[in-house]
């Protein structure tokens, strides 16, 4: 009997000595931490309500940089430790920086995330009627799965450049008095056929036509009324005529704000979580973070969805150039700067989900509530196309984050065979930059209304600031 009793002890002693440690965020976190956790997605849910592209996003952050005394960047220009500067790439990306104490040759800490979500963009010639219903025809912008996008409130974001090249700002279908837009799906009285198409085929690209009006121009007879009344109505607010959608970026999005989900509230449902649900937490550490040891660089970039092409995206040159421009500033050669720095690519990754349980690998996947997820590499069917982070590096991050207290997990995107996804860290990666990824778990990814939980949210905050601090 005692002899039994001994064992069970020796077995406790050498499992917590040996094994990896599994345990809910709520059961590792102080109440100060829980009171800090609430605060701060308070925060980012009134951000998220208010950023719902990439461009509204920008604006946020400089808005906000403006007001903390970050001074747009200039080559050449003579910079100190402590001083603060952002570049503003086009409206749709952002760099920010805050110079260290150490020599800019000893390396930047970088964070990267992405603002850009998938939405449905409208097309050039968007505009049509039929069967006295007004139309706006889209392109669909990043992996959807098309059939969520139906029947649900969407809200109509972007700018309009007009012939006179005066831009025109559009946010239309947030506020409680504002219309919203929608896009129809069959009765299943009547979807007898369309049931039978496949999961992916359910509701096809050009079946995505946002409905936007239905009344007529007056009562004259003649053709396309309903599209004339439209016209007159986007004159009257916009000053706009129909050949000024050719210059337009007019971005479809869902209408709902971002709520606390469950009765616990600990989680938080919204649109755009991937990757705001990472540029947020990374923006507000570059904030708190105001006297580095070396010099923070923040970039907050667009077009990851599409697979980062475009000026405003990291395959281009804009981060090269300005990590470039900043060793400059101090004398130095902008490679010697990259070569020496480290990077957290900063981008959401799949949470387990227990009804669909399959696609995932248990030992080696994220779960709600156990903190931000490290992933030493993505890539789909043999690592392809991934930046893969060193073990030593890997080892750096660790010793890094739990040093600081950070609660924190590894997992994949997906089994071996089943899929993935790749994110911006091969292209830092392939600055020379020793560059790993890390980002919130997420359920439902991609959806226009995507999940996280709170504690993961905050300790992507905290993995964040411990990282530009070291
Ligand atoms: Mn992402
Ligand atoms: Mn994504």
């Amino acid at each position: 009997m005692e002899n039994t009793e001994q064992e069970k002890n020796k077995v406790t002693e050498l499992k917590e000595a040996l094994f990896a440690e599994k345990r809910h965020a709520a059961q590792r976190m102080s109440d100060n931490d829980a009171k800090a956790c609430e605060l701060f997605c308070g925060g980012y849910m009134d951000f998220m309500n208010c950023c719902k592209t990439e461009r509204e996003a920008v604006r946020f952050f400089t808005d906000e940089l403006d007001a903390k005394g970050y001074v747009p960047f200039r080559p050449g220009m003579k910079l100190n430790a402590g001083d603060k500067v952002y570049l503003n790439n086009r409206g749709k990306a952002v760099i920010l920086a805050t110079i260290g104490k150490a020599p800019v040759t000893d390396g930047v800490r970088l964070c990267a995330a992405h603002i850009d979500s998938p939405r449905l963009d409208l097309k050039q010639n968007p505009l049509y009627e039929s069967e006295e219903i007004g139309y706006f025809k889209t392109h669909y912008y990043g992996g959807i799965k098309k059939y969520q996008w139906t029947a649900i409130p969407l809200s109509l974001h972007g700018v309009i450049i007009r012939k006179d090249g005066k831009k025109v700002e559009v946010r239309l279908g947030e506020e409680k008095d504002e219309p919203v837009f929608y896009i129809t799906d069959l009765l299943p009285h009547l979807a007898t056929e369309q049931m039978k198409r496949t999961l992916a085929q359910g509701i096809k690209g050009e079946e995505l036509n946002i409905v936007i009006g239905s009344m007529p121009f007056g009562t004259d007879k003649g053709s396309e009324l309903v599209k004339l009344n439209l016209l007159r109505l986007l004159n009257e607010k916009y000053g706009i005529v129909e050949s000024d959608f050719l210059s337009a970026e007019l971005e479809a999005v869902p209408a709902f704000p971002a709520k606390e989900v469950g009765f616990d509230r600990s989680m938080i449902g919204a649109y755009g979580h991937d990757d705001r649900v990472c540029s947020y937490p990374a923006f507000r550490a570059a904030l708190d973070v105001t006297a580095p040891l070396h010099t923070t660089v923040t970039i907050l970039t667009d077009k990851e969805e599409t697979g980062s092409d475009g000026n405003t995206g990291l395959c281009s040159s804009y981060l090269k150039y300005f990590l470039m421009d900043l060793a400059e500033c101090f004398g130095e050669n902008g490679r010697h700067m990259m070569s020496a720095s480290q990077c957290l690519s900063a981008d959401v990754n799949a949470a387990f989900d227990p009804t669909f349980p399959d696609v995932l690998e248990k030992n080696n996947c994220a779960y709600l509530n156990h903190g931000v997820c490290v992933t030493k590499f993505t890539g789909a069917r043999g690592k392809s196309g991934t930046s893969d982070a060193s073990a030593e590096f890997v080892g750096t991050v660790r010793r890094l984050l739990d040093g600081a207290g950070v609660i924190w997990q590894t997992g994949e995107l997906g089994k071996v065979d089943m899929g993935g996804g790749g994110t911006v860290a091969a292209y830092i990666a392939n600055l020379d930059i020793d560059t790993i990824d890390i980002g919130v778990p997420v359920l439902s990814m991609h959806a226009p209304y995507e999940l996280v939980a709170k504690t993961d949210v905050w300790s992507a905050y905290c993995a964040f600031r411990a990282f530009m601090e070291s």
